[in-house]
């Protein structure tokens, strides 16, 4: 029996149809190489089925980067765990997996000063978490407060609420300069409490509990939210100098410093090569 033969020009178009873009261009080279060197024909579709699966992953991962609004430069590899020595990278690089805690929907909170790390941090395992295949978005509170707010002025907050149910998890930075006299923050309490025990979210904050009564139009809420945010947590507690006062002081430090071995090697060479006396 012969098999039909297939004309390129009529795999292009049905590759094309399935929506197998890897497939379709690297089966010629694929097929010159199964033929010269006499491929089992399980080998030669296992191989371009297995490049066409991973190439979809990378630009599944790399859509879901793209959506999250990450600082593409704040990862684990430009973040140094040293300067932190109260945060254990063990401990945070087991949550960057995600698994159970994401599927508990639980929480992170990074408290800590100013120029600490905290979105840095957040950031990091925003990224990790995206390596993982999970999807992640990244949003001032206050950015969120205004966008949950337009939308329950335009009778969509339970639409919208629903939309971000599709991010694993919800980086919520710097919750404390939220105020609740700027808008109406009981947007921001429900969509802690919508995703409570189901969808993950992650607060940065500059302070401490005590401080969230501003954030909250009333004291009632507040508990309620923070008792919400802190029944399944991790809390981490970045007390340290600011490292970007630090970074600041340590780059003058240097400049100093270079400064003044530039003026000892400057004169060093003077007295190394005196000035050749002038000739009568
Ligand atoms: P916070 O959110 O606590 O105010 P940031 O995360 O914005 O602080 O950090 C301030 C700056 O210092 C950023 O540029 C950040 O990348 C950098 N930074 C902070 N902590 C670290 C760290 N441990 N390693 C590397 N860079 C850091
Ligand atoms: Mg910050």
């Amino acid at each position: 029996m012969n098999a039909p033969a297939y004309e390129p020009g009529r795999l292009a178009l049905m590759l094309n149809e399935l929506r197998l873009p890897t497939i379709s261009r690297l089966w010629p080279e694929f097929a010159q190489r199964s033929d010269k060197e006499g491929w089992q024909a399980t080998r030669f579709l296992g191989a371009l089925l297995e490049h066409e699966l991973a190439e979809r992953a990378k630009r599944r991962i790399e859509r879901h980067r793209a959506e999250s609004h990450l600082d593409p430069t704040k990862t684990f590899a430009t973040f140094d765990f040293g300067s932190v020595p109260m945060l254990s990278k063990a401990h945070v690089t087991a949550l960057a997996t995600g698994d159970s805690w994401l599927e508990q929907g639980a929480t992170i909170l990074i408290f800590g000063p100013p120029g600490v790390g905290k979105s840095h941090l957040g950031t990091g395992i925003g990224h990790a978490l995206i390596d993982a295949g999970y999807r992640v978005l990244f949003m001032r509170t206050s950015e969120m407060v205004q966008r949950l707010q337009a939308a329950r002025q335009g009778l969509q907050l339970p639409a919208t609420l629903a939309k971000l149910d599709r991010f694993d998890l919800l980086i919520l930075d710097d919750i404390s300069y939220v105020r609740k006299d700027q808008a109406e923050t009981s947007v921001l309490f429900e969509l802690i409490a919508e995703r409570y025990e189901r969808r993950s979210i992650l607060i940065t904050a500059n302070q401490a509990f005590s401080g969230w009564d501003n954030v909250f139009p009333d004291s009632g809420m507040t508990v309620a939210a923070i008792d919400r945010l802190v029944h399944h947590s991790t809390i981490f507690e970045l007390n340290v100098e600011s490292y970007r006062r630090k970074k600041a002081a340590s780059d003058k430090q240097a400049q100093r410093d270079n400064e003044k071995a530039r003026r000892r090697r400057q004169s060093s060479e003077h007295s190394d090569n005196p000035i050749p006396e002038r000739q009568p």
